[in-house]
C-alpha cells in the first residue's frame, strides 16, 4: 500500500504560493527549498509598507546623510537626511544615483581568485584560508604588507588602522579629492592644516575664485542648500564668478568675471589690497606688514595681469568688504596648477582682511580630512613596491591605479607585488590587477534579498526589531482612512492649481488630510507643538504594551518609534521596554 500524504491547509497554501510564483518565472533559480513565501512574514516587516532607515553617502567624502528607503528588504530610493548637519535634506545627483550601484548587475558578488589568469569564484572559507596564508607568509618574510584603504573614519576606520598596526603593515588613507593645496594653505595661514567649513547660507556677498560648489566642489549638496538659503528672501546674497571659463555654478552668479587662466590669485590679492589701504574691513594687528608684501598688487598692477579694470578691482573689493559677511571661495580649475596652494592661501587672506574668518569660514572636525594621505607618502608607497619592498597589497574600497596620475606609476609598481587582494564594489582597474578579490558592502545596502533566519549582515533588516532584546512585533496607529503611515521625512505642504497635496515624506495620501495640515509648513522650521501632536497621532508607526485582555487587563499602552537620526539608526534604538515583572508585554501586530 503506497504511503498517503497528509496535508494541513497552511501547508497547502504554502505550496500554492510557492507554485505560482515558480510557473511565473518559469521555474527558474533559485531552488524550490529555499524559497520562504510571505505567508510566513518576517515579523518585522509589513509587506508593502516602505521602511527608512539613516544611512550616509559615501560616493563622495561630504559624506552627506541620507534616509535609504527598502521595502521587503529591498532598498528602493535614496533622500537626503533633513537632520543632518552636512546636506540638511539635500541630496545631489551623485548621491542620488546611488542605487544603480547597489543593483549594478556587474559589481562583485562573490569571492574571487585569480588563476591562469581569469578569475574564478571560490566559497568564503577558502578565499579566507587562502588570504591567511598569503598574508601570514607575508608576514613573516622580509618583505612587507601595506594597506590602502578609501577615506574611511569612524569605527572602520580606526579597525583599518588597528588591523594595520597589529600586521605591521603600511597603512595609507587615499581619497582623491584630499584637498591637499587647500589643507596646506590653511596650515601656513591660519596654522590648522583642515578643510574649512563654508556657510554659504549666512554670507550677504559671494565671490568664487573657480571653485564650482554646485558642482563638485567639497559638499556640492550642502553648498546647494546652504547657497540656496542665501539667495532667497527679499535681499538675496550677491554672487560674483571669477573663472576662465563660464562652468555651471558660474552660470547661476549675478556677474561673471573671465579672467585668463592662472591670474585669478592676483586678483584675489588687489582686492586684499585696497581693503587694508582704505581701511574697509575690521582693524587686523598685521595691517602694516600684510600692505608691504601686498606693494605689487595694486588695482593699476592686477589690471596688467587679468584684464579686470583697476576701478572694477577697487569696487569690487569694498563690495565684498562691506557686504559683511562675505565669502571667498577657490578653488576647481583655478586650484589645478602649481600655484594651486598659493591661491587657496590668497583667498584665505581675503577672508580675513574682510572679517570673515569664524563668521562665513571656520574650522572644526567636518570636514575631517586628517588622516588622508597626501600625494608624498603614495609616491613613497609607490617607491616601495616598485623596488619589490612590498609582498601583500590590500586595497579596499579606493581605485589608486586609476586616480593616482599615470606618469606616478601605481599600476606598473602593483605589478611588483606578489600577492594583491582587492576589497571592491565593482571590477575597477585596481580590482582587476589583483589576485584575490572580495565584495564590499555599500552604505545604501540592506538585507537584499531577505531569506529565514537570515538577517542583514552590515544594516540591521528594519525597525522594531532590536538586537538587545526579543524582536518586537510592531504596528502602525493611524487614523480610519489615512493611508500616510511613514514620516522619518519632514512634513510639508503646498498648493498647487487649487488642489492640495500632502507631502509627507512616504505619504501615499493625494489630497492634503487634516493630521498632516496641522504639520510644519517647511523643513526647515521646527514642527509646533500642534504639528508635532499630529505627525505622532497621524504617521508615526507606533509600539504597543498589552496586559491581554479578560478582567486583569489594564488596557494597552503605545510608544512611537523614534525616528532614525544618526548613521546606522533606524529609530529603534530607545524603543521603551516593558519593566521586568510587570505583566506588560509586547502587543503582535
Ligand atoms: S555631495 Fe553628493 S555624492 Fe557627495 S556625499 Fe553628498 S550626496 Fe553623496
Amino acid at each position: 500500500m503506497s504511503d498517503s500524504i497528509v496535508f494541513d491547509r497552511r501547508d497547502f497554501l504554502k505550496l500554492v504560493g510557492i507554485g505560482v510564483a515558480g510557473a511565473a518565472s518559469g521555474c527558474a533559480s533559485p531552488p524550490a527549498e529555499k524559497w520562504i513565501p510571505y505567508l510566513v512574514a518576517p515579523t518585522d516587516i509589513l509587506p508593502g509598507v516602505p521602511y527608512w532607515y539613516a544611512s550616509t553617502c559615501r560616493e563622495c567624502p561630504a559624506g552627506c546623510g541620507v534616509l535609504v528607503k527598502a521595502r521587503e528588504g529591498r532598498a528602493i530610493k535614496i533622500e537626503g537626511n533633513p537632520d543632518h548637519p552636512v546636506n540638511a535634506g539635500g541630496l545631489c545627483p551623485r548621491g542620488q544615483a546611488a542605487l544603480q550601484g547597489l543593483y549594478d548587475p556587474d559589481r562583485v558578488k562573490s569571492p574571487q581568485v585569480r588563476e591562469n589568469g581569469a578569475w574564478k569564484p571560490i566559497s568564503w572559507d577558502d578565499a579566507l584560508k587562502l588570504a591567511g596564508e598569503k598574508l601570514g607568509e607575508a608576514s613573516r618574510g622580509s618583505r612587507g604588507i601595506a594597506l590602502v584603504t578609501d577615506h574611511a573614519t569612524g569605527s572602520l576606520g580606526a579597525l583599518a588602522a588597528e588591523w594595520a598596526a597589529a600586521a605591521h603593515a603600511t597603512h595609507l588613507v587615499y581619497e582623491p579629492f584630499a584637498h591637499e593645496s587647500l589643507r596646506e594653505a590653511s596650515r601656513r595661514t591660519f596654522g590648522r592644516g583642515e578643510v574649512p567649513r563654508y556657510d554659504f547660507a549666512s554670507a550677504r556677498m559671494i565671490v568664487s575664485f573657480g571653485a564650482d560648489f554646485l558642482e563638485t566642489w567639497i559638499s556640492p549638496a550642502g553648498f546647494a542648500r546652504g547657497f540656496a538659503q542665501a539667495r532667497a528672501g527679499s535681499s538675496p546674497a550677491r554672487f560674483v564668478a571669477v573663472e576662465p571659463r563660464l562652468s555651471l555654478t558660474g552660470a547661476n552668479a549675478d556677474e561673471w568675471i573671465a579672467c585668463p587662466p592662472g591670474t585669478e590669485m592676483a586678483l584675489a590679492l588687489g582686492m586684499s589690497r585696497v581693503i587694508l589701504e582704505q581701511q574697509l574691513g575690521p582693524v587686523v594687528p598685521e595691517h602694516g606688514a600684510l600692505l608691504g608684501s601686498l606693494a605689487a598688487f595694486a588695482p593699476e598692477s592686477v589690471e596688467k595681469q587679468t584684464g579686470v579694470p583697476a576701478a572694477k578691482v577697487a569696487a569690487l573689493a569694498k563690495e565684498f568688504a562691506q557686504a559683511s559677511p562675505g565669502l571667498a571661495v577657490g578653488g576647481g580649475i583655478a586650484a589645478q596648477g602649481e600655484a594651486a596652494t598659493a591661491l587657496h592661501a590668497a583667498v584665505n587672506l581675503l577672508n580675513y582682511v574682510a572679517g570673515n574668518v569664524g563668521r562665513t569660514v571656520r574650522f572644526g572636525r567636518v570636514p575631517n580630512f586628517d588622516a588622508v594621505a597626501g600625494f608624498g607618502e603614495v609616491q613613497r608607497l609607490i617607491a616601495a613596491m616598485g623596488a619589490g619592498k612590498v609582498e601583500a597589497l590590500i586595497v579596499q574600497g579606493a581605485n589608486p591605479a586609476y586616480g593616482v596620475p599615470a606618469w606616478a606609476g601605481f599600476a606598473a609598481a602593483m605589478d611588483k607585488v606578489i600577492f594583491k587582494i582587492a576589497i571592491t564594489e565593482a571590477w575597477d582597474e585596481t580590482a582587476s590587477s589583483c589576485d584575490w578579490c572580495s565584495p564590499r558592502p555599500r552604505s545604501s545596502r540592506c538585507s537584499t534579498p531577505r531569506r529565514r533566519g537570515r538577517r542583514c549582515s552590515r544594516w540591521p533588516a528594519a525597525r522594531g526589531s532590536s538586537a538587545r532584546g526579543p524582536r518586537a512585533g510592531w504596528t502602525t496607529s493611524r487614523r480610519a482612512g489615512s493611508r500616510c503611515i511613514s514620516a522619518w521625512g519632514a512634513a510639508r505642504t503646498s498648493k498647487r492649481s487649487g488642489a492640495s497635496r500632502c507631502r509627507r515624506v512616504a505619504c501615499g495620501k493625494r489630497s492634503l488630510h487634516p493630521p498632516c495640515a496641522g504639520a510644519r509648513p517647511r523643513r526647515s522650521r521646527p514642527p509646533s507643538p500642534r504639528g508635532r501632536a499630529a505627525q505622532l497621532s497621524c504617521s508615526t508607526p507606533r509600539l504597543r504594551f498589552t496586559t491581554g485582555a479578560g478582567p486583569t487587563s489594564r488596557g494597552s499602552r503605545s510608544f512611537p518609534i523614534p525616528r532614525p537620526r544618526r548613521c546606522g539608526d533606524r529609530g529603534s534604538r530607545s524603543i521603551p521596554r516593558p519593566p521586568p515583572g510587570s505583566g506588560w508585554r509586547w502587543a503582535t501586530a
